[in-house]
């Protein structure tokens, strides 16, 4: 599918080198200085991609205590030879550069020969590995070398880690929880994963599988084992092109997006990168289709011509430098729009107000998408005319009952201006849109729809914390959320309720606070829906479009207990003509 070097893996080393050399000093020089490992992380994302260079097929990584304890690489690549075991271990020496020209057009992802020795000088390291026929081992700790000797081992190479900075205390002391490094673990086996969707991946923590991709090339498939079935069932292949630059990849349903970028991930020639241009150029091309602020879910790979960009050859920087950057800006914002703007009715409007909206409203919702010029405060038509003169809107449960609605637009991105029934109408959009959520929820308590977190959430909390969950827990997935106790002091999220998507872990965490709190009175119930539904409603000061104020104030007129909030306060201000002409002493 992709067309890189690294598709047309052989069998053996992708270099068709067997002899490991050391680097002649300036091109060491050239190099980025100083290989640092750190932390657990780093030493999964080196064994990995050493796998991966080595023509791997399968490859398996296990981490225990973080990373910190324990990490395990094995693969089933081309194995290293027992005499070559040593120098692979020797400061710059490498199998996989050999001109300094080649840096620039290299493939393979490890070309410093400094990642194995930089690693044996601060763990207790140790090797087994064959090329088929005899095996080898070898031990380091330290940076002291013990072996080869001679291991019954099948075709591959194994690396166990152990004791991370055991003698380098300083740095040890510099390493978050055990489960902040294993989620950076996790985003590293991620990230290798998407770019090497023809490699078998499994990463486990804790003698737990977190994935195992099928390793059959396939993006989608790639993504449901990683992101489980109801993500994966939301992202969209989408290619384009534009020139000599390739874009394609997997684009999320706006209902997916974020407040965050972590839901976005994106290669340059199959290497992961973090640039600020791509991100921007996605987010542009989403425009229109969510709400302001919103960062859409994507795996987007860019494949350019070598010559047209600067790779940091610092490997923990994942920086890259377009000679043109308007030119992918361009290829990558046209080929997410072209994509969006071809999904006509495929696609339910995203986030807040607009979720499980009735089908024939798909197709307004694309079809009526206008873009606001940034920088407006309110969003007036010329000589107040109203945006939409919605003339028969049913509310009140009725066909019968149509009534005239005239939307204005919105103020101060908080209050919605409208006309109902030949009255002025000064909405509280977030007041409006929580009182509707409220009563959604209340009605599907123990069928409310949920959502798999794209990677499921590791959450450090105090020990009290994990107890009330235990205790909470039958009283939470009656709400949508799946969470369970992740040892002493932290939790672990798996899917939350739709309308907590922007805002899991704080939703999650003060509805378990309330719990307890409310323990000796009230409907407990009644108020996790009333944070669900404050947690789900639209701000005030959020800026909306004109098709998201429609729905908000279509699906209001239809709710029950429209004029106040769960909280009881007041939802909107109604003026008749009467009372201006009151109050202006007409
Ligand atoms: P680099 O990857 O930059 O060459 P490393 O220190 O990571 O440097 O590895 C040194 C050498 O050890 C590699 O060039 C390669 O020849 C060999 N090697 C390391 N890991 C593996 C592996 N999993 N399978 C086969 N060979 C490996
Ligand atoms: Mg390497």
């Amino acid at each position: 599918m992709m067309n890189t070097c690294a598709t047309h893996r052989a069998p053996g080393r992708k270099f068709g080198l067997s002899k490991i050399r050391i680097l002649d000093d300036s091109l060491i020089d050239k190099i980025a200085a100083g290989e640092v490992i750190e932390r657990p992380a780093s030493v999964v994302k080196e064994l990995v991609e050493n796998a991966i260079d080595a023509g791997s097929t399968r490859i398996e990584i296990e981490v225990h205590g973080g990373g910190i304890e324990y990490i395990r690489v094995s693969d089933n690549g081309c194995g290293i030879a027992e005499e070559e075991l040593v120098l692979a271990f020797t400061r710059h020496a490498t199998s996989k550069l050999y001109r300094e020209n080649d840096l620039w057009e290299l493939c393979s992802l490890g070309f410093r020969g400094e990642a194995l020795p930089s690693i044996g000088a601060v763990a207790r390291v140790e090797v087994t590995t064959s090329e088929g026929k005899a095996g080898a081992g070898l031990k380091v700790e330290g940076g002291i070398i013990t072996g080869p000797w001679p291991a019954a081992a099948p075709r591959g190479t194994s690396v166990v880690v152990r004791d991370l900075f055991f003698n380098t205390p300083a740095r040890r002391k510099f390493l978050k929880t055990p489960v902040t490094e294993v989620n950076q673990i996790l985003d590293v086996a991620v990230r290798l994963a998407f770019s090497n969707p023809d490699i078998s991946f499994s990463f486990s923590s804790e003698k737990r599988t977190v994935f195992k991709t099928p390793g059959d090339g396939s993006l989608l498939n790639t993504a449901l084992a990683v992101y489980g079935r109801d993500f994966a069932q939301k992202l969209l292949p989408f290619a384009g092109s534009e020139g000599e630059i390739k874009v394609f990849g997997l684009l999320g349903r706006p209902e997916l997006a974020r407040r965050n970028r972590k839901g976005q991930l994106f290669y340059v020639n199959r290497r992961s990168v973090r640039n600020p241009v791509l991100s921007s150029a996605l987010e542009e091309g989403y425009r229109g289709f969510q709400l302001a602020g919103e960062r859409p879910v994507a795996i987007v790979f860019i494949e350019i011509p070598h010559s047209q960009v600067d790779v940091n050859v610092h490997p923990q920087k994942h920086e890259v430098r377009f000679h043109d950057e308007q030119a992918v800006f361009r290829a990558v914002m046209r080929s997410v729009r072209e994509k969006l703007n071809s999904l006509q009715g495929g696609w339910e409007p995203g986030q807040g107000v607009l979720v499980n909206r009735a089908t024939e409203r798909k197709q307004i919702f694309l079809s009526e998408v206008m873009e606001r010029p940034a920088g407006t405060e309110a969003v007036m038509m010329p000589e107040c005319e109203p945006m939409w003169q919605e003339q028969r809107i049913a509310f009140d449960g009725g066909a019968e009952h149509v009534k005239p609605v005239n939307i204005f637009g919105q103020w101060r991105n908080s209050y919605i201006i409208c006309e109902i029934e030949g009255k002025l109408e000064i909405i509280d959009q977030h007041a409006a849109h929580e009182r509707l959520l409220f009563n959604e929820i209340r009605s599907k308590v123990g069928s409310i729809p949920t959502q798999e977190l794209a990677v499921t959430v590791l959450v450090e909390v105090p020990h009290d914390t994990v107890r009330r969950l235990e205790q909470w827990q039958g009283q939470l997935e009656k709400l949508g959320f799946r969470a369970e106790p992740f040892g002493e002091k932290s939790i672990v999220i798996r899917a939350v309720p739709e309308y907590a998507r922007n805002s899991e872990v704080e939703t999650m965490l003060e509805i378990l606070e309330e719990l307890e709190e409310g323990q000796n009175g009230g409907d407990l119930m009644d108020r996790s829906c009333k944070t669900l539904a404050c947690k789900g409603a639209v701000k005030a000061g959020q800026r909306l479009t004109e098709m998201e104020i429609k729905e908000l104030i279509q699906r209001w007129l239809e709710t029950e207990n429209r004029g106040f909030c769960p909280h009881g306060r007041p939802v909107s201000v109604s003026l008749s003509e009467k009372d201006l002409e009151r109050m202006l002493k007409r």
